[in-house]
């Protein structure tokens, strides 16, 4: 059965910009085993989607149509190499137009859900920054932190910081070896 895991973009699939916002497909580097992990998961039966903001749209530093380029060229990579992403959500919004989709905001993760229709507490959420995690925890995923030195931020509460991998192939592993909707169900003591 068709699974699915939430990747945040910039920091989990592709390197940040230092500063600023990914406006070209010739800024967008993979990072280091994004595709061997996607396609992991995809052996797996495990797809990907892709949740991101990019107020660099509203601030009108790239386009919508440039931004439409950047996916469609990672997306055409990602599958090339064996990998499976099902759906792009982006918020567009600055953080002063107040919407509902940008992270930590579970917008996003709520227009996949009714999209895709998969269970929010049986999904992983892959992030790399607190935002990530808080719009996570706000929709009831649990969360997996990348982390370059695989010390989680300091602003993380334990709990929170639990999981932490230094690249998606890594992350990919640990979903795949703890599936969610795996679990075989305990019955109530006392149950028939
Ligand atoms: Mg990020
Ligand atoms: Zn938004």
């Amino acid at each position: 059965m068709e699974r699915f895991v939430l990747v945040d973009r910039d920091g989990v699939i592709n390197r940040r910009m230092v500063g600023g916002y990914v406006t070209a497909w010739e800024e967008f580097q993979f990072l280091p085993g994004v595709l061997e992990g996607l396609a992991l998961l995809a052996r797996h039966d495990v797809s990907a989607i892709v949740i991101s903001n990019q107020a660099g749209v509203g601030k009108g530093l790239l386009t919508p149509a440039a931004l439409e380029i950047i996916t469609q060229s990672f997306l055409r990579e990602v599958h090339q190499r064996g990998g499976r992403i099902r759906g792009v959500y982006y918020c567009p919004h600055r953080p002063e137009d107040a919407c509902d989709c940008r992270k930590p905001k579970p917008g996003l993760i709520f227009q996949a859900q009714r999209r895709h229709g998969f269970r929010l507490h049986q999904t992983y959420l892959i992030g790399d920054s607190p935002t990530d995690l808080a719009a996570a925890q706000a929709a009831g995923c649990p969360a997996l932190l990348i982390a370059e030195n695989s010390a989680p931020p300091a602003s993380l509460s334990p709990p929170a910081a639990q999981n932490v991998f230094t690249s998606l192939a890594e992350a990919a592993r640990f979903v795949i070896a703890h599936p969610l909707d795996a679990q075989p169900l305990t019955p109530a003591p006392g149950s028939p």
